[in-house]
């Protein structure tokens, strides 16, 4: 098939009419239509996840080579990073002790010789050969005193001569040169002009954005004269890839909402008034806001599904009661689920006591009213009081459930369930999710609020969560006291740690010390978190009650040592992660993380929000002798800021957005060159363009292009797993 191939300049598949090529014309062209694509080469793109002439114009080139930027070998400075051509003169490999390996290449222009050494990159004895022409970016460094690159980034050149010259991802890995890429990339533009690439966005939108037509763009991300066309090109492709996302999102939202029928629930009654007014404190703004916000959704008959983000002690679980309550006013149920044994069972005593003296009206009371009712369903619930509590919720008797995923186990129902609060989001399985709000026995949903003290950047939240709306308590109750955060890096400085536990122990408070996870196996947790409770209890804490929280436990034990603490019979809690959400101890005024390089930001955030909740000051101490490079700036970022939205840019900053979306949007992978941290505008712009062009054309019958890009680029499992979160 090579060769013949080649001499068809035009792809295959053409009509005679010959419209513009789409997206799915080249989406059901394989890759092997090119010249030189036979069965190893398809076998490597294949690896490269290129199998169609689609994938391979979007496999954008991950960076580019500007030829005039070059320097020669004999103008290269020690420490400089520079970009010099080089050819091969030889290339030697060889194996170090403990499976390493060694690669030394030499290489020389008109100016000069230069030896590059790669550690650990065995496959580049095979990618080099003397003869090669080379692009070669590093830092000259000098070893025995001769100078010389380590590990630089090497791109095979050939005999290019555009002036800029794209790089392709890992191509030399999966055994592919960049050049070859190109080539096929080159051959798929040639062989598109005659047809064109069809332009699915219409032309008065591209003006508002400022953005270039797509063909225009295709090209020039590939075969740009100048970065300035890569710069406009990007722009287009990015705003295509966040269009195509939002327009998914929002349609699918939307149909939801068509479809589903929901509770309409009145929400001018008097018993959130009364609850507010009964709290000892007033609302903050942010409150008042996200409660109202929330109230208008529920009084809508569509079911709701608002996320609401808080950052830690942001007094998240208010909201959720008012709008519990909201429905119990109505005479329906409503339902907290925490992920936790230890949270539910905190989430219920606290809100117990919040709702101590209110009453409910009920037309079979003389008084016309009966005390609300509050119940704990956990798997520790056995025997006649789940039987009774199971009746109970079938009656609707109870008129607020707080519990675990017992909740959504085979034999609870409710009688009406009307608004389920979901809390600490990020711990629950979508499924679960979805299992609790098909408890609503009627005929209509519940309205699910979902609760993440996790917060997310406003723009990354569009993205991952752009088939939700969001609720943002973006202010603190007032009066918190600021938590000093300290990172201590030597023996002397953890030493130092130690004493001021044991002294603020002296003074009536208590401590958390939590241990990391080294594995996910639970007998290893157990093993290292127990080393450390019984070196401290030796050692370092001696004469303090000192007690020890880990998975292992039974649920039961969990509770006592738990109580234990909250009681103060317990001075300081060395712990794992088991108590990183919700715990509530006012009095806990030390948080001290060992081994603090081995968590991520927003982890190390909600561990500090364990202290700092009562009048005292509180401290929390970052152990970590270790930490270097991002998990020092992490380390660092925890230091400079105790602002939960701030850190979470931070966080974005330090980790790109792929962990970001991990959690929500594995599988999905048409954001190829967006990025919620860069484009942030045009993560806004797409958003306002996809709701603009649905409210003309809410079922894309006017742009039958862009409908089948969506389904083209978007698999309907991962909108799937959007929507049921
Ligand atoms: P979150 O769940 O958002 O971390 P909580 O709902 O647990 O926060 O509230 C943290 C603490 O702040 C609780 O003790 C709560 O009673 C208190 N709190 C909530 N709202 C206010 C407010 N407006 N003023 C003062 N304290 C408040
Ligand atoms: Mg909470």
């Amino acid at each position: 098939m090579i060769g013949t191939e080649a001499a068809a300049e035009e792809l295959p598949h053409q009509a005679a009419a010959r419209p513009p090529l789409t997206m799915a014309d080249f989406g059901a062209m394989a890759v092997d239509v090119l010249s030189g694509v036979g069965r190893s080469r398809g076998k490597a793109l294949a690896s490269l996840e290129v199998t169609s002439v689609l994938d391979l114009l979007t496999y954008y080139p991950r960076r580019y080579i500007d030829r005039t930027n070059r320097a020669a070998i004999a103008d290269l400075e020690d420490g400089i990073e520079a970009m010099v051509m080089a050819r091969v003169d030889s290339v030697f490999a060889k194996k170090l002790q403990g499976n390493r390996s060694l690669v030394s290449v030499a290489v020389s222009d008109d100016s000069g010789r230069l030896r590059l050494v790669f550690f650990n990159q065995p496959w580049r004895d095979r990618q080099l050969a003397e003869g090669q022409e080379v692009v070669v970016f590093g830092k000259l460094d000098r070893y025995r005193g001769q100078y010389q690159m380590t590990n630089p980034v090497v791109d095979l050149v050939g005999d290019e001569t555009g002036r800029i010259v794209p790089v392709y991802p890992q191509s030399a890995k999966a055994g592919l040169q960049t050049r070859e890429v190109r080539r096929w990339v080159e051959e798929a533009l040639r062989r598109s002009r005659a047809r064109g690439i069809s332009e699915p966005v219409p032309q008065a939108l591209l003006a508002q954005h400022g953005l270039i037509g797509r063909h225009q763009a295709i090209e020039a991300i590939h075969c740009p004269e100048t970065m300035d066309d890569v710069f406009t090109a990007r722009n287009r492709l990015v705003f295509d890839e966040l269009l195509r996302l939002q327009l998914k999102l929002i349609m699918r939202k939307r149909a939801a909402e068509r479809a589903a029928f929901g509770i309409g629930h009145d929400t001018g009654g008097e018993l959130v008034d009364r609850f507010t007014n009964s709290l000892g404190f007033p609302l903050t703004g942010a409150q008042q806001r996200v409660i109202e916000e929330v109230a208008a959704d529920l009084a809508r008959p569509v079911p709701m599904h608002r996320l609401l983000q808080g950052d830690v002690g942001a007094g998240k679980t208010v909201v959720a009661v008012a709008a519990m309550l909201t429905a119990v006013q109505g005479g329906h149920q409503g339902a907290l689920m925490a992920p936790t044994e230890v949270l539910a069972t905190q989430h219920y005593l606290g809100v117990r006591a919040l709702l101590a003296d209110l009453s409910v009206p009920a037309a079979d009371r003389l008084s016309g009213e009966r005390p609300l009712q509050v119940a704990l369903l956990t798997n520790q619930v056995l025997g006649a009081e789940r039987t009774r509590i199971q009746a109970s919720l079938a009656a609707g008797d109870i008129d607020i459930v707080i519990g675990t995923h017992a909740l959504i186990q085979e034999g609870v129902e409710f009688s009406s369930l009307g608004v389920v609060v979901v809390d600490e989001q990020h711990r629950f399985g979508v499924e679960q999710r979805a299992a609790l709000r098909a408890k609503g026995a009627q005929a209509a949903s519940p309205d699910v609020l979902v609760m993440t003290a996790t917060p997310i950047p406003r723009t990354a939240a569009m993205t991952v969560y752009g088939d939700l709306d969001v609720s943002t308590l973006d202010e603190l109750p007032p009066g918190r006291t600021p938590i000093a955060t300290r990172w201590a890096r030597t023996a002397a400085e953890e030493a130092e740690v130690w004493d001021q536990v044991t002294a603020e122990v002296a003074q009536g408070r208590q401590a958390y010390v939590v241990c990391p996870l080294i594995d996910e196996s639970d007998s290893v947790e157990a093993r290292s978190v127990t080393e450390t409770f019984e070196r401290l209890q030796a050692d370092e804490l001696a004469g303090l009650r000192v007690g020890l929280l880990h998975g292992r436990l039974t649920p039961a034990e969990k509770q006592t040592v738990m109580d234990l603490f909250r009681q103060g019979s317990i001075d300081v809690l060395v712990a794992t992660t088991v108590i990183e959400v919700g715990v509530d101890v006012p009095n806990a005024t030390m948080m001290v993380i060992v081994d603090a390089h081995r968590f991520g930001i927003a982890q190390l955030h909600q561990l500090r929000g364990r202290v700092g909740r009562g009048a005292q000051e509180s401290t929390c101490c970052l152990l970590s002798a270790e930490a270097v490079g991002i998990a020092a700036e992490r380390l660092r970022a925890l230091v400079e800021s105790t602002d939960g939205f701030e850190l979470a840019e931070a966080d974005l900053d330090l980790r790109g957005e792929g962990t970001i979306l991990g959690e929500r949007q594995k599988g999905r992978n048409d954001l190829q060159l967006a990025s919620l941290r860069r484009d942030k505008e045009w993560v806004v712009g797409a958003r306002r363009a996809a709701a603009e062009i649905l409210d003309a054309d809410p079922g894309l019958a006017d742009h039958a292009e862009l409908a089948a890009e969506v389904e083209l680029f978007l698999v309907d499992d991962d909108a799937d797993y959007l929507m049921k979160s």
